[in-house]
């Protein structure tokens, strides 16, 4: 392939430009071109030097940027997929685990995998690259050329819900008809992950609400208004207002706002760690609270990244999403900035939800 633009770090000093570049080794029988791509606070990270994970793929002295996009097929070299099809590539990329081999590089065992635009492999931010098939999901939904943006982000909620659906199996919500009708989740946090969480804990039949120590712009009140979510400032009256959680999913990373918020679990909830902050500081566990989770049967559970059926899932969900509630799905993305712009990584004010970039 010849030399294409793209918007380049080098990991894990950090850095961004925007340059010409030269890729070799790729292989692939699919050549995809994006036509955006997402920004999420990986990518500024990557970019500030603050995540030592991140490294160049082998044998460069740069990383392309970019985990989350939508393309669109220019040059295939199978029947399965054709020129103008909509896709989205996969970020992980298996290693030489028994799960990776499985397919199941979301739950890689050793850490050996790559990560597109993170760790050693080069991501989606250039003007085209050679990919394979095996490693795409197809849209069929034309009207999600612009909210397809959104199906990485959205194949996280996907597996963990996977994960929520065999914790819950333990016999959890014994309402006669097996619903979730009177059930609350709560989602500490409002940002993308947030509210596509959110999106998803409704579909579930979930009493849902959103959460932040502070309050919220007019513009998020607005899309959880259209999706049936209340929102709770919790520095207000914290004992009064929260209460009654039966599924918890912390997108902060904030180890003391967790364990605050987990007191307030009911008997056989569950708790999800989906947020990481390695700078936030320590929170402390008492007794009493180790007490509170034992005698009431509360779950604890990680959960990272997401298997080609849960990109598959939130396909069809965000496609769901934009039929029904068009203008809060186009809400989320609050920002778009060309791939020529001079730092698409700046980052917005506080009322910016998710920023992409175009590269049609
Ligand atoms: P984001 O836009 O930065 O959202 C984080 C949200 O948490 C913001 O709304 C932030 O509020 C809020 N927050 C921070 N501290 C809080 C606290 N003490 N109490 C309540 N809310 C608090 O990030 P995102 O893209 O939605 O991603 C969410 C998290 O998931 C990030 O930590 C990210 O690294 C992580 N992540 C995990 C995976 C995985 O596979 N597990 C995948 C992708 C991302 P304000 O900024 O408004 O104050
Ligand atoms: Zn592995």
């Amino acid at each position: 392939m010849e030399q294409v633009m793209a918007l380049v770090t080098n990991a894990p000093s950090g850095g961004v430009n925007s340059r010409k570049v030269n890729i070799t080794g790729e292989s692939g029988d699919l050549v995809l071109q994006p036509i955006y791509t997402g920004i999420c606070g990986t990518d500024r990270g990557i970019i500030a030097g603050a995540l030592p994970f991140a490294y160049n793929p082998q044998g460069y002295d740069f990383l392309v940027m970019g985990h989350e996009s939508i393309c669109r097929v220019v040059e295939s070299d199978i029947p399965l997929f054709r020129t103008g099809d909509l896709v989205v590539p996969m970020v992980r990329r298996p290693g030489r685990c028994l799960n990776c081999s499985a397919g199941r590089q979301d739950n890689c065992s050793d850490g050996d995998k790559h990560e597109a635009g993170i760790t050693g492999k080069h991501g989606f931010m250039r003007e085209q690259f050679r990919e394979s098939s095996r490693y795409v999901v197809r849209v069929d939904d034309s009207s999600m050329e612009r909210t397809g943006v959104l199906t990485e982000p959205t194949k996280n909620v996907m597996k963990l819900f996977e994960v929520f659906n065999v914790v819950s199996g333990r016999s959890i919500y014994p309402t006669p008809e097996y619903s979730l009708q009177g059930k609350h989740a709560w989602i500490i946090g409002t940002g993308s992950e947030g509210f596509l969480f959110s999106f998803m804990a409704r579909e579930q039949g979930f009493d849902t609400v959103m959460t932040n120590r502070h309050s919220v712009d007019e513009g998020r009140l607005k899309i959880m208004d259209q999706f049936g979510i209340d929102f709770v400032d919790y520095s207000k009256d914290f004992d009064i207002t929260v209460k009654d959680i039966d599924l918890l999913i912390d997108t902060s990373g904030d180890p003391s706002t967790i364990l605050r918020f987990a007191q307030k679990v009911r008997f056989n909830g569950i708790v999800f760690l989906f947020g990481t902050n390695g700078r936030a500081p320590d929170g402390a566990l008492s007794g009493a609270f180790v007490d509170h989770l034992v005698e009431k049967n509360i779950t604890i559970a990680g959960s990272v990244d997401g298997a080609k059926r849960h990109y598959e899932q939130a396909v069809s969900y965000i496609s769901k999403w934009t039929h029904e509630h068009p203008d809060a799905m186009s809400s989320l993305i609050t920002g778009e900035m060309p791939a020529t712009s001079a730092d698409p990584f700046k980052r917005g004010n506080s009322e910016s939800i998710k920023t992409i970039i175009s590269w049609k």
